[in-house]
């Protein structure tokens, strides 16, 4: 398994793990573009949103209530965050494992690529 994310899933690669569940998990970005960047992942591998198939809508929207979640506990919410799904060379997307960026703090809103 080549996948860096996958990995980090197994332990094999070390990350910032914040929250995990049955069907995902979130860690900090390694390289983070603003005071909070953390993604959130598929414990599945899914490589991006092209490979999204019929019955992963509860996944999907999981996805984006760990965010809202992880939003509230980083202390964000009010302020207001950024989230993001970069998808293939065009879309940006520099790692195949489907995951969501949550972005926040001053700067989040001029990162905009
Ligand atoms: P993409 O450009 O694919 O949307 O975002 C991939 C993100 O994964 C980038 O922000 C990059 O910094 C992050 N990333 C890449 N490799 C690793 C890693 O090994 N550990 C962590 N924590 N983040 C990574
Ligand atoms: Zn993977």
């Amino acid at each position: 398994m080549s996948c860096v994310f996958c990995k980090i899933l197994s332990g094999e690669a070390l990350a910032s793990i914040i929250y995990r569940d049955e069907q995902v998990t979130a860690f900090r970005d390694i390289h983070p573009i603003a005071r909070t960047h953390i993604l959130i992942i598929p414990n599945r591998h899914i490589a991006s949103v092209n490979e999204l198939e019929p019955g992963d809508e509860a996944l999907v929207g999981h996805m984006l209530m760990v965010a809202k979640a992880l939003a509230a506990q980083e202390g964000v919410a009010e302020n207001g965050y950024r989230l993001m799904v970069n998808t293939g060379v065009h879309g940006g997307q520099t790692v195949a494992h489907l995951h969501l960026h949550l972005i926040a703090g001053k700067l989040a809103r001029f990162l905009l690529g």
